[in-house]
């Protein structure tokens, strides 16, 4: 019997799924990993879908639900993974370029690197030493993308810059580069993992936290302004010994990541604190699921149209083929068919129609639950 002992999640921040065709060290990940092609983001920028990671819940249950909300973490009702792991015993560590980015509760060290250094070298001597204590937990932003992103588009364009939205060649030109350079990562910590054995004991997830715009809507340079598909869209590799080599189209999201995690490692909900609103992968892995999970995403930007960032005012709720959009602040609606419209260009919206009716009633539902929110 294998026994299971590390964890590492890799998070590739801001890794546009539809770019996945340029990242042939993950291709060659895929080989030995469970896919998920088709997991969406709770939220679609930094902050708040780590905290739905390492959480398993939305953004507005465990109170980081705005970009001010940094230090609204409801830490006392929420149990965080690494929580759960610490009591297993496990060393915690994370790696990121800013605290604030996770909830620090469970982890034996946060980690915060520069923004010009190689993420290898630094994150190689990182893990030789976990490796001394194991069983280990690691969560590593690779940042590079994130923080170009910012530097290189966010800090230069204003929100409407004709300049930017007017060139999205260029614009996917830059990103591609950027991506580029984030699979000779992914191919360097492949060989790292295969030279120090990790392979033969661990669980390692390669994810995005979200993906990012390219210039598709005038307002959202990069992400966390709107929940359209270039930023919801995300994906997860997860490997562990014993999973099987396979792939799904199933819909999941991203809460659903820390579920699985208990679930392989054999750790029950602690129910003293909040229910998760994830739930495990296994039985899409098994087959025995093949419906795909209804999505619910939220966020409220900094800047852009209707800047938002004490609290969201954007949410969706997901199925894959089709989408509604409430904005809060402005009190509009959206409704896109996402088979026919994937690049939701053509607002279908309309206040009778008994679909978007009945997706209105599970964005009610789903907001109710999380309890911050009326419509
Ligand atoms: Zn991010």
């Amino acid at each position: 019997m294998i026994t299971l002992k590390n964890v590492i999640i890799i998070t590739l921040d801001a890794l546009r799924r539809d770019r996945l065709n340029l990242c042939n060290n993950l291709k060659e990940f895929e080989k030995k990993s469970f896919f998920f092609s088709n997991m969406i983001t709770n939220s679609p920028y930094t902050m708040a879908s780590f905290h739905t990671l390492h959480t398993g819940m939305h953004p507005s249950k465990n109170g980081v639900n705005g970009y001010y909300r940094m230090f609204r973490f409801k830490k006392n009702i929420c149990k965080t993974l690494s929580q759960y792991l610490k009591e297993k015993n496990y060393y915690c560590v994370s790696d990121v370029v800013n605290k604030c980015l996770l909830p620090e509760q469970g982890f034996d060290e946060v980690m915060v690197h520069k923004k010009n250094i190689d993420m290898f070298l630094r994150q190689k001597e990182l893990i030789k030493e976990l490796i001394k204590k194991e069983p280990f937990f690691l969560h590593i932003q690779y940042s590079p993308i994130h923080n170009r992103l910012v530097k290189e588009v966010a800090e230069k364009y204003d929100d409407f810059s004709e300049e930017y939205f007017g060139n999205i060649k260029k614009n996917i030109q830059r990103y591609e580069g950027f991506v580029k350079e984030c699979n000779e990562y992914v191919g360097k910590m492949n060989r790292l993992f295969e030279e120090l054995k990790l392979f033969d004991n661990s669980i390692i997830i390669y994810h995005s936290d979200h993906g990012t715009s390219v210039g598709e809507k005038v307002g959202e340079k990069i992400y966390g302004v709107f929940t359209y598909d270039y930023t919801v869209k995300s994906f997860c590799y997860l490997y562990a010994p014993n999973i099987k080599t396979s792939k799904t189209r199933v819909q999941c999201r991203i809460i659903d990541i820390m579920p699985t995690i208990l679930r392989m490692l054999n750790i029950p909900e602690d129910f003293s604190f909040i229910t998760m609103q994830g739930k495990s992968l296994i039985p899409i892995i098994k087959e025995k699921e093949k419906k795909d999970r209804v999505a619910f995403i939220e966020t409220g930007g900094i800047k852009g149209p209707w800047p938002s960032p004490e609290e969201h005012n954007v949410f969706c709720v997901r199925h894959d083929d089709k989408k509604l959009i409430c904005n809060k602040t402005p009190s509009t609606w959206e409704f896109y068919d996402l088979e026919k419209d994937p690049e939701e260009k053509n607002n279908i919206y309309a206040k009778n129609d008994s679909i978007i009716k009945k997706y209105k009633e599970e964005l009610k539902e789903i907001m109710f639950e999380n309890k911050n929110y009326g419509l």
